[in-house]
C-alpha cells in the first residue's frame, strides 16, 4: 500500500493511522488533472482516518462526505452479523434511531440498483426517493465493497430537487469503499480482540485455578473468571460431595465492576431441575430461557420460580469423572448466553474442575495426614503415660479438634451402680464432669448395653435422647456419634462426639472416633495393669519386710534391691544405705557377700551362716528369674542351742552311763573264774552280752553326737584308695574270722578328694563290717570306687541276705534296725542302728549322698558318692571360707 502510494507521489501517513485506498479510488486519482488533485475526488480517496478507532475514523468519514458531496446529512448501514439485512451504525444530520432496518431484498428501484450494478446511484424526481434512509429530499447511494462484497451502504441525503452529478456520485463511491474497508477492518479486530480477550482470561483463569490449593479457593477463582469472561449476572455451583450424594451449593454474585468481587457464599440444597441431571448424566452444557422458550417445561417454571431469565448449565467434569454442575445464569428479559461465550465459559469451567478436582484430592490428603497425625499422637500420649486422667483428657481434646466437634466425652462404666460415669471432656466446660447416666438411659447408655456403635443425627426425635442429660452437661445436643470403649472384649465406657458442626455425622467420623476408642481401651488397660502389679509389688514388699525370716534381694550385677527389717537387723546393716550397692561390699568378709555377688555358683544353695551377732542362720540363695538372687535365711540360733543342750545332756548321760556299765562288765567278767551252776553261768553270759551292747550303743550315741557337731570337722586332701585300704586291712581279722573274702581292685588313677579322713573313714568301716556280719560265712564282699564327672563313686557290694523292699527306705533312720539282725533267732547279729545314720551325716556334710541298691536274696550294694571339691551343704561359712583359702593354697 505505501508503495502505490510512493508511486502517486503521494505523502505517507502517519504511523499509527492509515488512508484506505482502493484500486478503482487509485485508478480515479489517475485521471485526475495535477491542477485538479486538491478536488473532492482527491481528497475522498487521499484523506487520512485513524484505523485505530474505527468508530472515530467512520464519524471522520461521514462529515467528509457530506462535505464533498454537499449533503445535508448521511447515514452508514452495516452488514449484519446473519447477513440478511443492513442495520444503521452512524449518521450525520439524522437519528440513527430512526433510520431501520433495511432488508438485502428490499423492493426499491435505487436500492436494487445498487445491489444489482454495485455502483453508486441517486434519486431523482421521477424515481422518488421515498422508503430509502434519509428521505424525502433527493438521496444517493454507494455500496461498501471489500473484496467484492457489500459489507455496507452508505447514503447521503440532500434537500436539493436536482440529482448528484455523476462526479458526486464517483466521489461517494470512493468513500463507500473505504468506509467499507474501516467497517471490514473494524470487524476483524473486534474479532482478533475477543479472541485475545479469550485467550488471555483463559490463561488468567488457568493460572488463578491450578495455583489453588482448597476447594473452596477453586470455585471461587473458576466463578470470579466465568463473569468476567461472560456477561451472566450470577455463576452457581452445585458441586456433589464424595459418596454422600449431598449437594453443597455455591452462590456467587459479582458486581460488574472493573474489580469483580465474590458475594454470598451459601450452601443450600437447590431445585431439582431435570435439565441439572441431564447434564450430569450427559456431559454437556444445555439451555434453559423464557423467552424465546427453551428447554422442558418443568425446567422453565423453576427457572421463573427462581425469578431469572436464562440459564446455561454446564457440567463441571474433570478426566471423565462428574464433580458437579455450573450455572451461569441471566436475570434481564431478552439477555442469554451466545456462541463464544458458551465456548470459552465451557473451557474456563474444565479447568476449574481440574482445579477443584487437585484441590479436592489435596484436601483429602491433607485431611487424612492431619487425622492420621492426631491418632498418632493420641496413641503416643495414650501408651506413654500412666497418668490416666490427663491421657484421656488429651485424648478428648484431640478428638474435639479432629471432629470439629461441640464437645468430646468420656464416660466409664461403673458396674456396681450400673452408671456411665464422666470421667474426660474436650471441649466442653470442665464443671460437666462427674456427671452420671444410667445404664439404661440415653444413647451412651444404648452404646454401652449394645457394644455397638451409633450416629443420631436427628436427636431430637430420637427415642434415646433424654433432656436431663443435657441438663447436666449444659450443652445443647443436636447431632451425637457414640462408640463403645472396650478392651479385651470387655466394655469399660463410651465415647461420645456431641455436634458435628454440619450438623450431620458420617461414618468417616465414627471410624476415627472408634480409633481414639481404642487408644483409651489400651490406655485403660495399661494403667489397670500397673495398678495391679503396683499393688501385687506392694503386697510382696510389705510381705518381705514384715516377714520374720531374713531377707536380701539383689540384681543380676550383684546390687542390692532389698534388705528387709529381720535381715538389717541380723546383720547390722542400715537397709535404706544398702539399696543400690554391691552385695559383697555390704556383707564384707562374710559369705553371703560371695554368694549373691559370686558367678560361678550352682542354685538353689542352702547353708548355715553365721551373723556379726552370733546369729545362726539357714540361709536359701536362689536364683529369681528375670531379677537376680534372693537369700532367704530362717534364724535357727535357738534350735541350735536345743540341739546342743540335747547333745551335751546325752553325752553326758552316756558318759555317766559308761563308768558303772564299765563296773558291771569288770564285776561280771571277774564272776567268769568263779564255781557257778550251767543255769548262773548263763544268767552270767546274759549280763555280759547286755553289758557289751549296752556299752556299744552308748559309744555309737557318743559317736553320733560326735559325728554330728561340725565343731571339730576338719577337711583336708585325702585319697580315697588309702580310705578304703586302710578300712579293709582294719577289718581284715573280723572278716577272716567268718571267712569272708575281700576283693578291691584299686584304680590306677588318683582319687583325691577334700574331706575329713577320719569320718570317711568311720562311713568306710561301717559300710564293710555291715557287709562281713550281715553275709553267711564264705561271703564275697566286693569293694569299687570310680570317678563320676566331679566326684568320685564308693560302692561295697556283698552276697548276704539282701534288704526286703519295705526296709529300703528306713535302713539310714536312726536306731533302725532291720529282719536282718534276727535271721537266727539264737543267734541275733549284733548292732545300735546307728551306724548308717552316722554314714548319711558324714556324707552330707561333704556335700555328697548315700543310697543302696539291695534285692533278696541276691545280695546289697552300698554307694556314696563324694565331689572333688568341697561345695559344703550344711556347716558354718566361716569355716568353709577358711577351708576355701586352705584349697586355695
Ligand atoms: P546295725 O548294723 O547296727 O544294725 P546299721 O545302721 O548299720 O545298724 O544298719 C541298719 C540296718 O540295715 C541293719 O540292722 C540291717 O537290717 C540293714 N543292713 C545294713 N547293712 C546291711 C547289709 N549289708 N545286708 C543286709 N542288711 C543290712
Amino acid at each position: 500500500m505505501e508503495a502505490a502510494r510512493a508511486a502517486l507521489g503521494l505523502p505517507l501517513p502517519r504511523p499509527r493511522s492509515c488512508a484506505i485506498i482502493q484500486p478503482s479510488a487509485i485508478a480515479a486519482i489517475r485521471q485526475i488533472e495535477p491542477g485538479a488533485r486538491k478536488g473532492p475526488l482527491y481528497r475522498a480517496a487521499t484523506t487520512p482516518f485513524d484505523d485505530e478507532n474505527p468508530a472515530q475514523a467512520l464519524s471522520a468519514l461521514l462529515t467528509l462526505t457530506c462535505e464533498l458531496t454537499t449533503s445535508a446529512r448521511a447515514a452508514l448501514f452495516e452488514l449484519d452479523e446473519a447477513e440478511a439485512g443492513f442495520s444503521p451504525r452512524l449518521a450525520t444530520g439524522a437519528s440513527v434511531a430512526d433510520l431501520g432496518r433495511l432488508s438485502l431484498t428490499a423492493d426499491h428501484p435505487v436500492l436494487k440498483q445498487v445491489f444489482k450494478k454495485r455502483q453508486a446511484t441517486t434519486t431523482d424526481g421521477s424515481r422518488g426517493s421515498l422508503g430509502l434512509p434519509l428521505a424525502p429530499g433527493t438521496v444517493a447511494c454507494a455500496p461498501c465493497l471489500t473484496a467484492g462484497k457489500t459489507v455496507g451502504l452508505l447514503f447521503v441525503g440532500t434537500d436539493n430537487a436536482k440529482s448528484y452529478s455523476p462526479e458526486t456520485l464517483q466521489t461517494l463511491e470512493i468513500l463507500a469503499g473505504r468506509a467499507g474497508d474501516v467497517l471490514t477492518s473494524a470487524r476483524q479486530s473486534a474479532a482478533h480482540g475477543y479472541l485475545l480477550t479469550k485467550l488471555t482470561l483463559l490463561y488468567q483463569a488457568t493460572h488463578a485455578i491450578t495455583g489453588t490449593r482448597d476447594r473452596q479457593e477453586a470455585v471461587r477463582q473458576t466463578a470470579s473468571h466465568l463473569l468476567r469472561a461472560t456477561t451472566a449476572d450470577l455463576c452457581e455451583f452445585q458441586v456433589l460431595d464424595d459418596g454422600e450424594g449431598l449437594t453443597t451449593r455455591f452462590r456467587h454474585q459479582l458486581g460488574k465492576g472493573i474489580q469483580p468481587s465474590l458475594v454470598a457464599l451459601i450452601t443450600e440444597r437447590g431445585p431439582d431441575y431435570p435439565v441439572n441431571r441431564q447434564v450430569l448424566h450427559e456431559l454437556k452444557p444445555a439451555t434453559v430461557n423464557l423467552s424465546p422458550p427453551l428447554g422442558s417445561s418443568r425446567d422453565q417454571d423453576l427457572l421463573q420460580g427462581e425469578g431469572f431469565q436464562s440459564a446455561t448449565v454446564f457440567p463441571l467434569a474433570a478426566r471423565n469423572q462428574a464433580l458437579g454442575i455450573v450455572r451461569l445464569i441471566y436475570t434481564q428479559a431478552g439477555r442469554r448466553i451466545n456462541e463464544q461465550e458458551l465456548e470459552l465459559a465451557q473451557a474456563i469451567i474444565n479447568v476449574g474442575a481440574v482445579g477443584l478436582q487437585d484441590a479436592i484430592h489435596l484436601e483429602t490428603a491433607d485431611a487424612r495426614s492431619t487425622q492420621l497425625q492426631t491418632l498418632a499422637e493420641i496413641g503416643r500420649e495414650m501408651t506413654s503415660t500412666l497418668e490416666l486422667e490427663a491421657a484421656l483428657e488429651n485424648a478428648m481434646r484431640h478428638a474435639q479438634r479432629l471432629l470439629q466437634v461441640e464437645a468430646c466425652v468420656l464416660f466409664l462404666l461403673d458396674e456396681q451402680r450400673q452408671e456411665l460415669v464422666l470421667k474426660a471432656s474436650g471441649g466442653a466446660q470442665p464443671r460437666i464432669r462427674g456427671v452420671a447416666i444410667h445404664l439404661e438411659e440415653g444413647i451412651a447408655g444404648w452404646v454401652a448395653r449394645n457394644r455397638q456403635p451409633l450416629i443420631v443425627n436427628d436427636v431430637r426425635s430420637n427415642p434415646l435422647y433424654h433432656s436431663s442429660i443435657d441438663g447436666q452437661t449444659g450443652l445443647l445436643t443436636t447431632s451425637v456419634l457414640c462408640v463403645p470403649l472396650e478392651t479385651r472384649g470387655e466394655v469399660l465406657g463410651v465415647i461420645e462426639a456431641i455436634n458435628h458442626p454440619r450438623g450431620v455425622f458420617t461414618e468417616a467420623d465414627q471410624q476415627m472416633l472408634a480409633s481414639v476408642s481404642s487408644w483409651a481401651g489400651i490406655a485403660l488397660d495399661n494403667a489397670n495393669l500397673f495398678r495391679r502389679v503396683a499393688e501385687e509389688r506392694s503386697r510382696l514388699e510389705t510381705t518381705l519386710v514384715e516377714t520374720a525370716d531374713a531377707v536380701v534381694l539383689t540384681d543380676r550385677t550383684g546390687h542390692i534391691i532389698l534388705v528387709n527389717q529381720a535381715a538389717s537387723q541380723a546383720f547390722r546393716i542400715n537397709a535404706e544405705l544398702a539399696v543400690g550397692r554391691l552385695a559383697s561390699e555390704i556383707f564384707i568378709g562374710h559369705p553371703l557377700g560371695d554368694l549373691l555377688t559370686d558367678q560361678d555358683i550352682a542354685f538353689p544353695t542352702n547353708l548355715e551362716i553365721t551373723t556379726p551377732i552370733d546369729r545362726v542362720l539357714y540361709a536359701t540363695v536362689s536364683d529369681v528369674t528375670d531379677v537376680g538372687r534372693v537369700a532367704v535365711m530362717q534364724d535357727i540360733t535357738a534350735l541350735k542351742q536345743i540341739d546342743r543342750m540335747r547333745s551335751q545332756l546325752l553325752g553326758t548321760a552316756a558318759h555317766d552311763l559308761k563308768n558303772p556299765l564299765n563296773a558291771i562288765r569288770l564285776g561280771a567278767d571277774l564272776l567268769n573264774d568263779a564255781p557257778l551252776s550251767d543255769q548262773q553261768r548263763k544268767a552270767l553270759n546274759m549280763m555280759q552280752r547286755a553289758t557289751d551292747s549296752m556299752t556299744n550303743l552308748i559309744t555309737g550315741l557318743l559317736e553320733t553326737i560326735r559325728v554330728e557337731s561340725t565343731a571339730n570337722i576338719t577337711f583336708q586332701p585325702t585319697q580315697i584308695n588309702d580310705l578304703i585300704r586302710h578300712a579293709i586291712e582294719d577289718l581284715r581279722p573280723l572278716s577272716d574270722a567268718r571267712s569272708h573274702n575281700i576283693l578291691y581292685e584299686a584304680p590306677e588313677e588318683s582319687l583325691l578328694i577334700m574331706g575329713d579322713p577320719g569320718r570317711l573313714n568311720s562311713v568306710m568301716t561301717n559300710l564293710l563290717s555291715n557287709a562281713i556280719k550281715f553275709t553267711d560265712r564264705g561271703g564275697k564282699i566286693l569293694v569299687g570306687v570310680r570317678w563320676d564327672d566331679d566326684q568320685v563313686i564308693v560302692s561295697v557290694k556283698d552276697n548276704g541276705p539282701g534288704i526286703p523292699a519295705d526296709e529300703i527306705p528306713r535302713v539310714f533312720e536312726h536306731l533302725f534296725r532291720g529282719r536282718a539282725t534276727v535271721r537266727d533267732p539264737n543267734n541275733p547279729v549284733e548292732g545300735t542302728g546307728l551306724g548308717l545314720a552316722l554314714a548319711k551325716t558324714v556324707i552330707e556334710q561333704h556335700g555328697g549322698s548315700i543310697w543302696v541298691e539291695s534285692t533278696e536274696p541276691a545280695g546289697s550294694t552300698f554307694f556314696f558318692s563324694l565331689p572333688r571339691e568341697l561345695t559344703p551343704k550344711t556347716g558354718s561359712l566361716r569355716k568353709s571360707k577358711e577351708v576355701r583359702e586352705k584349697m586355695k593354697k
